[in-house]
């Protein structure tokens, strides 16, 4: 390819396709390379969209793309082995646009029309073309190696929009081989039922969706937490476990869904249904603690590459990335206009990134997964304990409810240190604030 870019981007995830966008909008020549078969294709996530800055690109976009259904109904549950109490919110609000800006989507689909918006817009999109290295002088980048004939493609700038997997980021020197400890391995299964189990099932209207969450003993008591969000006609059903713990406990991911799929409280919810895909991917959780160099000259990182992910309740990944490469974007073209894409040049990206939410948001909950490793009674100890004393609570018997109550305070005192469950809960007050 001998025709030079204005900017090359790494990857046609939101974060790239983001970036994209914009420079198109503005009159940039704009590649992006994509190893999959099609923008999405080799992608997964749990399955909230999160969509204030896609709502910014396209304003009303919820009635064109492939959204699933918009999320009203939120549930968090703890689970003890084959016990469940939950948290459970429901917000007529979020019936109306923009739907709290929380919609259920499936990447292979939600991907190929956001791609498709910035292709129409003037992107030339390249798929199963895998980037295998920069081009560098001086230590500038200057454009990328691609894996296909003819494979040095030069530009002004590149954008590595590669995912939580930066293999190139790596290369590039920005960052180091990731600590298993803050990477999270996600496995996910779409279980096919009909739409009206699902709306029975779940409690919903047609177009409402929910989100349900898993903690305690969802993985059989070692850190890690599962979920069921709904689609139109299927479910993503998963969990996430940290690599550490998998590999220190030698434990497969295969079988931590397995169990959690056998877990009364959730089978109740599956029964019926039909797995039609299972797929896994890493998930960064370091956050803010372990951010990369995001620029240097020549080249900018987004999105999962750069770790812009909140590990809170929240999860929200896809509005960072695609915030991230709005943030690009602008850089870019403000550095276009001065013809200079130095990293002091392109240091506005990072500036741009601190004073939006996408910073405040990953200092405010930077401490949360070391929080979660350093707690490992959260996940059997304390959801036993707890379940044991409300199911104690609630248990009919001819004793007196003064008798009941102390028995069962001083079972949940033999088996749970009052101090330290108090010391613990409040160690986890980040998660919510
Ligand atoms: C299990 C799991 C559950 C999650 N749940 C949620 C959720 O519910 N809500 C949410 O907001 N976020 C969630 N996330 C996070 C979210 O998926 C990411 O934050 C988001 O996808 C990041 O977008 P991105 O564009 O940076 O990277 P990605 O979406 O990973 O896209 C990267 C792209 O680059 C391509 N690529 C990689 N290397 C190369 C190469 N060398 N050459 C060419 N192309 C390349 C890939 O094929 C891919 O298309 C979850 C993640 C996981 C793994």
């Amino acid at each position: 390819m001998t025709e030079k870019f204005d900017c090359i981007i790494i990857g046609a995830g939101p974060s790239g396709v983001a970036t994209a966008y914009n420079l198109v909008n503005a009159g940039l020549n704009v590649v992006i390379f994509e190893r999959g078969e099609t923008p999405g294709s080799k992608n997964m996530f749990g399955g909230i969209l999160y969509s204030t800055i896609l709502n910014r690109l396209i304003p009303e976009f919820w009635k064109e793309a492939p959204v699933e259904r918009h999320i009203t109904r939120k549930r968090y549950s703890l689970l003890s082995k084959d016990s469940e109490i939950a948290f459970d919110l429901n917000f007529n609000a979020f019936n109306k646009p923009p739907y709290n800006n929380s919609f259920t989507v499936l990447r292979a689909k939600f991907d190929k029309w956001f791609a498709k918006k910035a292709e129409d817009a003037g992107a030339l999109i390249i798929t199963e073309a895998v980037v295998d290295d920069f081009i560098t002088d001086d230590g500038k980048i200057q454009g990328v190696k691609v894996r296909m004939e003819e494979g040095a493609v030069y530009g002004d700038v590149v954008v590595c929009a590669e995912g939580a997997n930066s293999l190139l980021a790596e290369k590039a020197g920005m960052k180091k081989k990731p600590d298993p400890g803050i990477m999270i391995m996600g496995v996910k299964e779409i279980i096919s039922l009909p739409e009206e189990i699902i709306n029975d099932r779940f409690c919903l209207e047609d177009g409402q969706g929910c989100a349900f969450e898993f903690f305690g003993e969802a993985l059989g008591g070692v850190t890690g937490s599962g979920f069921i969000y709904t689609n139109k006609d299927t479910l993503s059903v998963g969990i996430g476990c940290p690599i550490a713990v998998l590999r220190n406990n030698r434990l497969k991911p295969n079988e931590l869904i397995e169990g959690f799929k056998r877990h009364p409280s959730v089978h109740n919810l599956l029964r019926g249904g039909k797995i039609e895909e299972f797929s896994a991917h890493m998930i960064p959780e370091g956050g803010y603690n372990v951010m990369p160099e995001l620029t240097k000259d020549g080249l900018i990182l987004v999105g999962d590459c750069a770790g812009l992910l909140n590990p809170s309740l929240y999860k929200e990944g896809t509005n960072m990335a695609m915030a991230s490469g709005v943030f690009a974007a602008e850089t870019i073209i403000e550095a276009r206009e001065k013809g200079d894409f130095s990293k002091a040049a392109l240091n506005s990206y990072v500036k741009r990134l601190k004073e939006s939410f996408v910073f405040k948001d990953l200092k405010r909950y930077k401490d949360v997964p070391e929080i979660l490793h350093s707690l490992p009674g959260l996940f059997k100890e304390y959801p036993e304990g707890i379940i044991e004393l409300l199911q104690g609570y609630f248990t009919i018997s001819e004793k007196s409810k003064d008798e009941n109550r102390k028995e069962i305070m001083r079972t949940f005192k033999d088996k749970v240190s009052l101090w330290k469950f108090l010391i613990d809960m409040y160690k986890t007050r980040r998660f919510f604030r």
